[in-house]
Order: C-alpha cells, then sequence, then structure tokens
C-alpha cells in the first residue's frame, strides 16, 4: 500500500531575555549549576512571580512575523506533571487563551511555495536539567534553566514531507534570529523541535494516528528521524498493525526511534488558570509599538537584495542565509555607494567577497559560527599579535580593499592576500599595501618590458599563437602576472600582451 505522510511541528524557542518568565533571576548559558535560582523559580511556597514584560513584547513580535492575531487578554494557567527538574509540580503555561493564533509562514520559493499555517503560539516556563554524570553514578538537578521564557509554536498539520518540515525550521529559525528574539542554537538548546507525524493511505482524507518525536537537536536529525519514522509506521501497517499513539526518543547513535511514553491527553494535565498570576490584557498601542519595530526579514531582504544588486537567487539566499552575513554585505555595500559605487556594479563581486572569501577566513581562524554584528569577536592566532576585531575588518577593512581593487590600485589576487593579511595582523589594507609594495603596476613601459622577457623565454608557445593557436593567450598572461608577482593590472597585460603577440 501506498501512504502519504502529514507532519505538524512544534517548535520551543528560548527567548533572548536577560531574565527569567516569572522572577529576576538571570538566563545566561553555562553558569555554574544552581546558581541563578530563586525561591520563585524554586517554586517555594508562597512566591509570587511576576509575567516578565521583554517576553510578551517578544511574543508580539514573532507572532506579528507570523501573521498571528494577537489576544488581547491571555491568562496562564498550570499543567501539572512530575518531574525531578520541575520543582513546583506544574509548569506555567498557556492553554486556552495563547497569545498569538491563526499565523501563517510562507516556505519554498516562487511556484513552489506553499502556506504553513501556524495553529498557536504560546508563552511558557522552561523546566531544570538533570545531570546523570554526578559522583559514584548519582544524578543532580541543575535549576539554572527552570523559569527560563519560551515560546511554543505550533503549526497545523500542513507538510507532506521531511524536506518540507525541515525548510519550515528553516524559515522560521530565520525568523526568530532576525527578530532578535531567540538565537536559534539547536546545539544548545535554544531551538527545540518536536515533529509529530502520520500516515495515511494515498488519497484519503482521514488523518493517521500520530506520533511525536522527541530528543532531536539538528536538522540533519530532524529529517533522518522523520525518515525513520515513516518506514517504521508503513512497516507495521503493511503487517496489519496499528500504530500507537505514543511520544518517541530518537536516538542518535542507533538512527531509530524507540517508545518513550505512551501519548498523554491535554486533560491528563488537569489545566487550571494560575491563580497567581493576573490577566495579561495587551493593548493595541503595544501591537502597534511592535509591528513599527518589526525589522525586515529575511525573505523580503532576498527579495530586495535581487531586485537592488541585480543578484541571483542563489547569491541573495547565501547572503540572507544569516543576519550577520547580510549586514556585514550590507555596511561595506553603503561605505561603497557612499563613496559613488552603483550597487549593481559592486553586488555580485562584493557577495563573493562576504561569502566566499570573507567566510573561508572566519573558518579558517574558527570564529564563532554565529558571529554577531555587534559584538567584536577575536580571531584565534599567536598571542604575539594584537587582537583582531571582525566587525572592523567586515564594515570599514573590506570596503576599503574592494575600493582599491576596484580602482585598479592593486590586482584580484593581491587583494585576497591582503584580506588574509588583514585578519591575521589587523593592519588595515592601506598599510599592507604600503608596507610590502604591492601596488598594482599598470606603467606601460614596465609591463611592456616584461612581456618582452616572457615572449623571449617562451618561443615555442609564441610560434604556435602566431601560427593561430589563440588558446595559448592565456599562457602568456598567467607567466606575466607569474614574473610581476601579481602585481600587472589585468586588464593591461591583456590589452599590451594583444598587441605584442600580433607583431
Ligand atoms: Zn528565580
Amino acid at each position: 500500500m501506498a501512504y502519504e505522510v502529514v507532519i505538524g511541528l512544534e517548535v520551543h524557542a528560548q527567548l533572548l531575555t536577560a531574565s527569567k518568565m516569572f522572577c529576576g533571576c538571570g538566563t545566561a548559558f553555562g553558569a555554574a549549576p544552581n546558581s541563578q535560582t530563586c525561591p520563585v523559580c524554586l517554586g517555594m511556597p508562597g512566591v509570587l512571580p511576576v509575567i516578565n514584560h521583554k517576553a510578551v513584547e517578544f511574543a508580539v513580535r514573532t507572532g506579528l512575523a507570523l501573521h498571528c492575531t494577537i489576544a488581547p487578554l491571555n491568562r496562564f494557567a498550570r499543567k501539572h506533571y512530575f518531574y525531578p527538574d520541575l520543582p513546583k509540580g506544574y509548569q506555567t503555561s498557556q492553554y486556552e487563551l495563547p497569545i498569538c493564533e491563526h499565523g501563517w509562514l510562507e516556505i519554498g520559493q516562487n511556484g513552489t511555495s506553499k502556506r504553513v499555517r501556524i495553529r498557536r503560539a504560546h508563552l511558557e516556563e522552561d523546566a531544570g536539567k538533570n545531570l546523570h554524570a554526578g559522583i559514584a553514578g548519582a544524578s543532580h538537578v541543575d535549576l539554572n534553566r527552570a523559569g527560563t521564557p519560551l515560546l511554543e509554536i505550533v503549526t497545523e498539520p500542513d507538510m507532506g514531507s521531511p524536506d518540507e518540515a525541515v525548510a519550515y525550521l528553516k524559515a522560521l529559525r530565520d525568523i526568530l534570529v532576525y527578530l532578535e528574539v531567540c538565537d536559534g542554537n539547536m546545539e544548545e538548546g535554544s531551538l527545540r523541535c518536536e515533529p509529530n507525524l502520520s500516515l495515511r493511505p494515498v488519497g484519503s482524507k482521514e488523518l493517521g494516528t500520530k506520533v511525536e518525536l522527541k530528543n532531536i537537536n539538528s536538522f540533519k536529525f530532524v529529517k533522518a528521524a522523520m525518515e525513520y519514522e515513516i518506514k517504521r509506521q508503513a512497516k507495521v501497517l503493511n503487517e496489519g498493525g496499528k500504530i500507537a499513539q505514543e511520544t518517541r526518543l530518537w536516538d542518535t547513535e542507533k538512527g531509530e526511534t524507540a517508545v518513550m511514553r505512551s501519548k498523554e491527553e491535554a486533560h491528563d494535565y488537569r489545566y487550571f488558570t494560575d491563580p497567581d498570576l493576573v490577566p495579561l490584557r495587551i493593548t493595541t498601542e503595544m501591537v502597534e509599538e511592535a509591528r513599527k519595530s518589526l525589522p525586515e526579514l529575511s525573505a523580503d531582504k532576498h527579495k530586495r537584495f535581487m531586485e537592488e544588486y541585480g543578484l541571483s537567487d542563489y547569491d541573495a539566499g547565501v547572503l540572507t542565509a544569516d543576519k550577520a552575513t547580510a549586514t556585514d554585505f550590507e555596511v561595506a555595500s553603503q561605505t561603497l555607494v557612499d563613496d559613488g559605487f552603483r550597487k549593481k556594479d559592486i553586488g555580485k563581486e562584493l557577495c563573493h567577497w562576504i561569502t566566499v572569501d570573507l567566510r573561508g577566513l572566519q573558518n579558517k581562524f574558527n570564529l564563532p559560527k554565529f558571529a554577531g554584528t555587534t559584538s567584536v569577536h577575536s580571531v584565534e592566532k599567536p598571542a604575539s599579535q594584537e587582537e583582531v576585531s571582525w566587525v572592523q575588518i567586515t564594515h570599514e577593512g573590506v570596503p576599503q580593499l574592494f575600493k582599491m581593487k576596484q580602482r585598479g590600485e592593486i590586482s584580484g589576487p593581491i587583494a585576497k592576500s591582503v584580506l588574509e593579511e588583514m585578519f591575521t595582523t589587523g593592519k588595515s589594507a592601506a598599510e599592507i599595501v604600503k608596507a610590502k609594495g604591492l601596488t598594482q603596476v599598470s606603467d606601460e613601459g614596465a609591463l611592456e618590458k616584461i612581456i618582452d622577457e616572457v615572449m623571449a623565454k617562451n618561443p615555442q608557445q609564441l610560434a604556435q599563437y602566431r601560427s593561430g593557436k589563440e588558446a595559448v593567450f592565456g599562457f602568456f598572461v598567467g607567466q606575466v602576472m607569474k614574473a610581476s608577482g601579481g602585481k600587472a593590472n589585468p586588464a593591461k597585460v591583456n590589452e599590451l600582451l594583444k598587441k605584442k603577440l600580433a607583431c
């Protein structure tokens, strides 16, 4: 029997607030266990939680970016369950009145784009963490994470393949990172994804029994877990079995899913309104304020880059894949535009500098993957060298170097080597070029002298060229460039070589 898969996603995004959802404790990752706790997030009796305004603001911004309606009246509810990392015995969440509802997110490109409906997004708090590597095999509980604000974003079952689900997840992460409400780091658990998935015979309208997958911390594993689950469920159904409604864990090592628990229903949690928290009212002014502060999102930026800079769909996609790269590109290009360059003239080459050369150096020097645009990162290098600022190089150094190349002061290959030296020394492009005498040679007399020497050294190739084998021209260009130490102006070399070789 042929089946089709129906996928819905629940995503937990950790909000980038400085303090927790209902108390003033810090949320920084990696602090000493239980150092960021207080009576409120430890669940002591008699304490009174207070709603974090910033978290509400972040939820509203995200809801607007996802085309949701923002509920004017919100309530927090208690969701009861027992686990050692949940000291209160319940999680404070939102149940029948979530903050955002009925939105959508577009995935895919023109022609094949599709809207995935967002059912709801609600605010809640995270639980702590159980650590199982204690002394003599003991387990410990770290409650630093308990009470950290989360936004849970739930889709309708609108995705028809693991690829679509991954596309949705990437698009959602893009939005959260662009909005600066979540750092999108799946490895550190700031973005957690739980797909639910069911099979039904092709053509059937009825949904099959769904299975929820947990414990997945990368795009690669999300896809692998779903692919495994589709095969497993198809096998069960083909053998005449029934799919149990359950939650399964993805085992990265074995590459398979295993039962974690049979799926609970909402009524199992005995939800009720949290009597310690006042209803949260969101005013029209607050929503409008948030709407005004929305930044340009990656899909819009992508489109604009193609129009303004004449970039290909692919190039615009690489540039906008993360906000830091897009910002590096725009800041550098703005400096050049201020200097009289036209966006369409510099777009493609500058894009290549940023996405290939600069990112290559970023990898080579092991800079953080999510290099911020406002913070200054230093490069790993011998201790004797000065600290080099990433922002300084990308936002000031790159346009300066690019200009020198565009104006013919240095050649392309020299520009590449100067860029790398800027990284390792922290010196400016002009300083390096001057100190090393790298200025491009455009002087005809000097170039002709080099060409004459190259021609004299290669009589065989000269004869070939003159007998009509024009492909040898490239060989001469290469030899002249090499003889000049990469400093010859390639356009001039071409021009002079054509003249010289012809006579
Ligand atoms: Zn606290």
